[in-house]
């Protein structure tokens, strides 16, 4: 079985670890890999590499890591295929998909490639006579990035990019159940030509984030996860003097007005539902059909979902591959059976999905007359599970979106563009998408929820991320030649 390593100081590192999870192929059910979960002292020794590096690369001049970064951007394109291909063995998304994560990750790489833009101050001549006023933004030093399963890509091109083009220096904690691509990566930065130090990766469980989250050395977490554990991780980093931000779970709510288009709908319903098994924090997991929208709505969708064709996300013609882990898959399904013991209506149940694989397949669920004290409203199931709540009103639907504690993103679909307005002014959400299912902003722009789907201050990429890597200084400075010299004790103004 193939064993993977940490990336240290620009250098595959085994580590030092007796401990060791195994990485399966979701889609066989196989054992594809092991990777060594990381002590303290592993992580130790990364943050001293990355520690090491941090003047070194603060001080490149910006052509330089620009340069860099260009030359990092130009391999993942070339290696695209292969990263996708990593990401589908381990995660188990179909491959169209895959290819869309790298492709979105991408994104994020490009905005970084503007950072001398990016970095830019302002500057205020003759503030006082003889006295200017600028600002700069410096990088933090050592930062580090937690991440979860669903994008064992994108996600930590959210993050990486900016930061190190900002000047930092950055390790990894990718997700321990696909690991793979993020030492592709550590390996396209160094063919890059990125110095030693500046991109590491250590692999883990919880040890090796608790010793993130403690280390003196380190200046700033991002985390992107659950949110239970996104709330640890914002509590126990701040308490020890960090700059975090963490991204949490989500319950994303699509709000059908009766007159909406609604083939177009159905069928983002259906997209946005069961995409990627529905394992993404995007997903639409909860349809709020007003008035008699559900009526409508309910057999268009019940018929786009028996063209789904779910399988090993490397075949040809599949559009829905597996969940992750056994064990998820057994979550997802107890989440199901609740549902019906609830008295919800299974308009479709994806259990009955013939399976001769050891794969871990759960066919698309549709449930109608959900209620929202049911557990499969309630929970962030993370499977493919859809939900259909009926509101009698636009009002009635969003109070109810309004009052989940979950608010990553939202969607409206109606043909009504004053009450569009009225939505996007009222909606207490951070993403939110008007007759577009996952309104996951691009780059430029900063991606995060608010409520419980994100602890702390900042969104991730765009202008947002740049601030999270970077502190202000303002310089006040005047120079001898024009200084007014001899006593003045009073305040300066
Ligand atoms: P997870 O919270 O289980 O794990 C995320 C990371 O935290 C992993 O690297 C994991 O090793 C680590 N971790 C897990 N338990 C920990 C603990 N007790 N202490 C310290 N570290 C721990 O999440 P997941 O299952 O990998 O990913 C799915 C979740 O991520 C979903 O809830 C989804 O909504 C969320 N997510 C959110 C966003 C967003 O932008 N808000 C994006 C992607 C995924």
């Amino acid at each position: 079985m193939l064993c993977l390593d940490h990336w240290i100081a620009g250098a595959r590192d085994h580590g030092c670890s007796d401990r060791a999870g195994t990485v399966y192929n979701p889609a066989t059910g196989e054992a594809a890999a092991e990777v060594p979960f990381a002590t303290r002292d592993d992580v130790d020794r990364a943050v001293a590499a990355a520690l090491s590096a941090v003047d070194g690369w603060s001080r490149t001049g910006l052509n330089k890591r620009t340069t860099i970064l260009f030359g990092f951007r130009e391999l993942v394109r070339q290696h695209a295929e292969e990263l996708a291909r990593l990401i589908v063995r381990e995660h188990g998304k179909v491959l169209a998909d895959a290819r869309g994560e790298v492709q979105r990750g991408l994104e994020v790489v490009e905005f970084a490639c503007g950072i001398p833009q990016l970095l830019k101050g302002d500057f205020s001549e003759n503030v006082s006579s003889g006295v200017d006023s600028y600002s700069l933004r410096q990088p933090l030093g050592v930062v580090a990035g937690i991440t979860p399963f669903n994008f064992p890509v994108m996600v930590p091109m959210w993050m990486f990019p900016i930061a190190i083009a900002a000047g930092n220096t950055f390790i990894l904690k990718p997700s321990e159940r696909d690991p793979s691509p993020s030492l592709m990566i550590a390996e396209l930065w160094a063919e890059a030509g990125l110095p030693k130090g500046v991109f590491n990766v250590v692999h883990g469980d919880r040890v090796a984030v608790e010793r993130l989250l403690e280390h003196p050395d380190v200046a700033a977490v991002s985390f992107v996860g659950s949110t239970p554990v996104a709330k640890h991780i914002y509590e126990t980093g701040t308490r020890h003097g960090k700059r975090v931000q963490a991204l949490g779970g989500a319950k994303n709510h699509m709000v059908v007005l009766p007159d909406a288009d609604l083939d177009l709908a159905a069928d983002s319903a259906v997209n946005a539902a069961f995409g990627s098994a529905g394992q993404r924090c995007m997903a639409i997991s909860v349809v709020v059909a007003v008035g008699d929208a559900a009526d409508r709505l309910v057999p268009l969708v019940r018929e786009r979902m028996r063209a789904i064709h779910v399988g090993d996300g490397m075949r040809p013609n599949i559009d829905m591959g597996p969940l992750v882990t056994k064990q998820h898959l057994e979550r997802v399904r107890r989440y199901v059976d609740e549902g019906v013991a609830a008295g919800a209506t299974l308009v479709a149940d994806g259990r009955d999905l013939p399976n001769d694989t050891d794969g871990f397949f759960l066919g698309p669920c549709l449930f109608d007359h959900v209620k929202p004290d049911m557990s499969i409203y309630r929970d962030e199931i993370f499977g493919p599970v859809l939900s259909v709540v009926r509101a009698s009103s636009y009002q009635e639907a969003l109070n109810l979106v309004n009052a989940s504690p979950y608010a990553n993103g939202v969607a409206l679909f109606t043909s009504d563009g004053g009450a569009a307005r009225t939505f996007q002014s009222e909606i207490q959400v951070g993403m939110v998408g008007i007759n577009v299912p996952i309104p996951v902003p691009m780059a430029y722009y900063s991606f995060g929820g608010w409520k419980d789907s994100l602890f702390g201050d900042a969104h991730v990429h765009g202008v947002e991320g740049v601030k999270f890597y970077t502190r202000a200084k303002v310089v006040t400075a005047r120079w001898p030649q024009s200084a007014v010299k001899g006593k003045n004790l009073g305040f300066p103004s």
